[in-house]
Protein backbone atom coordinates (compact mmCIF):
# COMPACT_ATOMS: atom_id res chain seq x y z
CA UNK A 1 0.00 0.00 0.00
CA UNK A 2 1.58 3.52 -0.79
CA UNK A 3 1.02 5.98 1.98
CA UNK A 4 1.80 9.78 0.92
CA UNK A 5 2.95 12.25 3.01
CA UNK A 6 1.34 15.37 2.67
CA UNK A 7 4.40 17.69 2.95
CA UNK A 8 6.69 19.03 0.45
CA UNK A 9 9.66 19.82 3.33
CA UNK A 10 12.35 17.14 2.71
CA UNK A 11 13.45 17.57 6.13
CA UNK A 12 9.73 16.74 7.85
CA UNK A 13 9.23 13.75 5.11
CA UNK A 14 12.45 12.26 6.27
CA UNK A 15 11.66 12.40 9.94
CA UNK A 16 8.28 10.76 9.41
CA UNK A 17 9.65 7.84 7.10
CA UNK A 18 12.09 7.35 9.56
CA UNK A 19 10.11 7.04 12.66
CA UNK A 20 7.40 4.90 10.42
CA UNK A 21 10.16 2.76 8.71
CA UNK A 22 8.37 -0.27 10.28
CA UNK A 23 5.48 -0.45 8.18
CA UNK A 24 5.64 -2.51 5.41
CA UNK A 25 3.95 0.24 3.23
CA UNK A 26 5.76 2.48 0.53
CA UNK A 27 6.19 6.49 1.56
CA UNK A 28 5.65 8.83 -1.19
CA UNK A 29 6.11 12.86 -0.91
CA UNK A 30 3.11 14.96 -2.23
CA UNK A 31 5.30 16.43 -4.21
CA UNK A 32 5.31 13.14 -6.72
CA UNK A 33 1.66 14.86 -7.87
CA UNK A 34 1.00 18.17 -8.88
CA UNK A 35 -1.21 19.80 -6.42
CA UNK A 36 -1.01 22.76 -4.68
CA UNK A 37 -1.11 23.03 -0.97
CA UNK A 38 -4.65 23.90 0.18
CA UNK A 39 -5.29 27.17 2.59
CA UNK A 40 -5.41 26.50 6.01
CA UNK A 41 -8.44 28.20 7.07
CA UNK A 42 -8.86 26.01 9.79
CA UNK A 43 -9.63 27.61 13.39
CA UNK A 44 -7.67 24.57 14.89
CA UNK A 45 -4.51 22.22 14.54
CA UNK A 46 -7.09 19.34 13.91
CA UNK A 47 -9.32 21.41 11.19
CA UNK A 48 -6.44 22.41 9.15
CA UNK A 49 -4.67 18.55 9.52
CA UNK A 50 -7.61 17.52 8.49
CA UNK A 51 -8.08 20.14 5.57
CA UNK A 52 -4.56 18.92 4.31
CA UNK A 53 -5.23 15.02 5.02
CA UNK A 54 -8.84 15.20 3.32
CA UNK A 55 -7.63 16.96 0.50
CA UNK A 56 -4.52 15.46 -0.71
CA UNK A 57 -6.46 11.89 -0.29
CA UNK A 58 -8.93 13.65 -3.18
CA UNK A 59 -6.24 14.37 -5.37
CA UNK A 60 -4.41 11.22 -5.17
CA UNK A 61 -6.65 8.52 -3.91
CA UNK A 62 -3.98 7.46 -1.97
CA UNK A 63 -3.91 7.23 1.99
CA UNK A 64 -2.77 10.38 3.02
CA UNK A 65 -1.01 11.73 6.15
CA UNK A 66 -0.97 15.56 7.10
CA UNK A 67 0.03 17.31 10.33
CA UNK A 68 -0.53 20.84 11.94
CA UNK A 69 1.74 22.41 14.55
CA UNK A 70 1.26 25.04 17.26
CA UNK A 71 2.88 26.83 20.12
CA UNK A 72 0.82 27.95 22.72
CA UNK A 73 2.40 30.33 25.35
CA UNK A 74 0.54 30.92 28.48
CA UNK A 75 1.16 34.16 29.75
CA UNK A 76 -0.42 34.63 26.48
CA UNK A 77 -3.90 33.04 26.41
CA UNK A 78 -2.35 30.28 23.99
CA UNK A 79 -0.74 32.90 21.45
CA UNK A 80 0.86 32.30 19.19
CA UNK A 81 -1.36 29.13 18.65
CA UNK A 82 -2.21 28.07 15.25
CA UNK A 83 -0.69 31.07 13.99
CA UNK A 84 3.10 29.91 14.68
CA UNK A 85 4.21 30.46 11.14
CA UNK A 86 2.63 33.83 10.49
CA UNK A 87 2.72 35.30 13.99
CA UNK A 88 4.83 38.66 12.72
CA UNK A 89 3.07 38.77 10.02
CA UNK A 90 2.71 37.11 6.62
CA UNK A 91 5.81 35.52 4.87
CA UNK A 92 7.51 36.28 7.97
CA UNK A 93 10.71 34.53 9.03
CA UNK A 94 11.56 32.32 11.87
CA UNK A 95 13.30 34.97 13.24
CA UNK A 96 11.18 37.79 12.81
CA UNK A 97 8.54 35.66 14.67
CA UNK A 98 10.84 34.80 17.62
CA UNK A 99 11.60 38.60 18.29
CA UNK A 100 8.14 39.45 18.41
CA UNK A 101 7.15 36.50 20.89
CA UNK A 102 10.45 38.00 23.21
CA UNK A 103 8.70 41.53 23.13
CA UNK A 104 5.62 40.24 23.80
CA UNK A 105 6.79 38.41 26.65
CA UNK A 106 8.60 40.63 28.02
CA UNK A 107 6.13 42.49 30.62
CA UNK A 108 5.01 38.70 31.80
CA UNK A 109 7.37 37.33 34.84
CA UNK A 110 9.33 33.94 33.58
CA UNK A 111 9.34 31.14 33.71
CA UNK A 112 7.13 31.54 30.84
CA UNK A 113 5.29 28.62 29.90
CA UNK A 114 4.64 26.89 27.01
CA UNK A 115 3.80 24.02 24.67
CA UNK A 116 4.33 22.67 21.41
CA UNK A 117 1.49 20.22 20.21
CA UNK A 118 1.37 18.43 16.77
CA UNK A 119 -1.59 17.38 15.33
CA UNK A 120 -1.48 14.35 12.65
CA UNK A 121 -4.50 13.70 10.50
CA UNK A 122 -4.79 10.42 8.54
CA UNK A 123 -7.60 10.03 5.42
CA UNK A 124 -8.19 7.22 3.47
CA UNK A 125 -10.80 5.39 1.05
CA UNK A 126 -13.11 4.60 3.76
CA UNK A 127 -11.56 6.20 7.29
CA UNK A 128 -9.72 8.34 9.16
CA UNK A 129 -7.98 8.49 12.18
CA UNK A 130 -6.04 11.36 14.10
CA UNK A 131 -4.01 11.79 16.89
CA UNK A 132 -1.83 14.39 19.09
CA UNK A 133 1.38 14.74 20.61
CA UNK A 134 2.26 17.77 23.05
CA UNK A 135 5.95 18.91 24.31
CA UNK A 136 6.23 20.82 27.40
CA UNK A 137 8.60 23.03 28.35
CA UNK A 138 9.44 27.22 28.57
CA UNK A 139 10.39 30.20 26.40
CA UNK A 140 13.73 31.79 27.11
CA UNK A 141 14.66 35.43 26.28
CA UNK A 142 17.64 35.19 24.67
CA UNK A 143 18.78 32.67 21.84
CA UNK A 144 20.52 29.63 22.78
CA UNK A 145 21.94 26.87 19.56
CA UNK A 146 21.70 26.77 15.74
CA UNK A 147 20.22 23.18 15.38
CA UNK A 148 16.81 23.11 14.38
CA UNK A 149 13.95 25.51 12.90
CA UNK A 150 11.29 27.75 13.88
CA UNK A 151 11.32 28.78 17.58
CA UNK A 152 14.06 25.98 18.61
CA UNK A 153 16.73 28.23 19.77
CA UNK A 154 14.25 29.91 22.20
CA UNK A 155 12.02 26.57 23.24
CA UNK A 156 13.10 24.48 26.95
CA UNK A 157 11.50 21.65 27.06
CA UNK A 158 10.83 20.36 30.41
CA UNK A 159 13.47 17.64 32.55
CA UNK A 160 16.61 19.18 30.30
CA UNK A 161 18.85 22.58 30.42
CA UNK A 162 19.52 22.60 26.37
CA UNK A 163 16.72 24.43 23.73
CA UNK A 164 15.49 22.34 20.82
CA UNK A 165 18.37 23.95 18.83
CA UNK A 166 21.10 23.15 21.03
CA UNK A 167 20.04 19.48 20.73
CA UNK A 168 20.83 17.01 18.27
CA UNK A 169 18.76 15.60 15.61
CA UNK A 170 17.91 12.58 17.57
CA UNK A 171 17.83 13.93 20.99
CA UNK A 172 15.28 16.55 19.22
CA UNK A 173 12.95 13.70 17.46
CA UNK A 174 12.97 11.20 20.05
CA UNK A 175 10.84 13.84 22.65
CA UNK A 176 9.75 15.93 20.17
CA UNK A 177 5.76 17.45 19.80
CA UNK A 178 5.70 15.44 15.87
CA UNK A 179 7.46 12.18 17.36
CA UNK A 180 4.66 12.08 20.58
CA UNK A 181 1.91 12.36 17.50
CA UNK A 182 3.94 10.11 15.07
CA UNK A 183 4.53 7.12 17.30
CA UNK A 184 0.98 6.72 17.96
CA UNK A 185 0.19 6.20 14.45
CA UNK A 186 2.62 2.58 15.03
CA UNK A 187 -0.21 1.76 17.92
CA UNK A 188 -3.19 2.66 16.08
CA UNK A 189 -1.72 0.24 13.34
CA UNK A 190 -1.27 -2.41 15.54
CA UNK A 191 -4.61 -2.49 16.69
CA UNK A 192 -5.94 -2.23 12.75
CA UNK A 193 -7.59 1.63 13.33
CA UNK A 194 -5.61 2.39 10.50
CA UNK A 195 -4.90 0.15 7.17
CA UNK A 196 -1.37 -1.06 5.41
CA UNK A 197 -2.69 -3.66 3.27
P1 LIG B 1 3.95 23.39 10.82
O1 LIG B 1 2.47 23.21 11.00
O2 LIG B 1 4.72 22.13 11.13
O3 LIG B 1 4.32 23.98 9.51
O4 LIG B 1 4.43 24.40 11.94
C1 LIG B 1 3.96 25.73 12.02
C2 LIG B 1 5.00 26.63 12.65
O5 LIG B 1 5.23 26.20 14.02
C3 LIG B 1 6.36 26.58 11.99
O6 LIG B 1 6.45 27.53 10.98
C4 LIG B 1 7.30 26.91 13.14
O7 LIG B 1 7.39 28.30 13.32
C5 LIG B 1 6.60 26.32 14.34
N1 LIG B 1 7.12 24.97 14.63
C6 LIG B 1 6.57 23.78 14.27
N2 LIG B 1 7.29 22.74 14.72
C7 LIG B 1 8.34 23.30 15.38
C8 LIG B 1 9.45 22.73 16.06
O8 LIG B 1 9.65 21.50 16.16
N3 LIG B 1 10.29 23.62 16.62
C9 LIG B 1 10.13 24.97 16.55
N4 LIG B 1 9.14 25.54 15.90
C10 LIG B 1 8.23 24.71 15.33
Amino acid sequence: MIWVIGTTNPNKFSEIVHILNSLPVQFMSISNWNVIEPEEIGTSLLENAQIKSRYYHRMTKQLCIADDTGLFVEALNGEPGIYAARYAGENSTYKENRVKLIERLKPYPQPWRAYFETVISITWKDGEWHGSGIAKGRIIPEERGSLGFGYDPIFIPDGWNKTFAEMSELEKNSISHRYLALIKILDAVSKNRIPIY
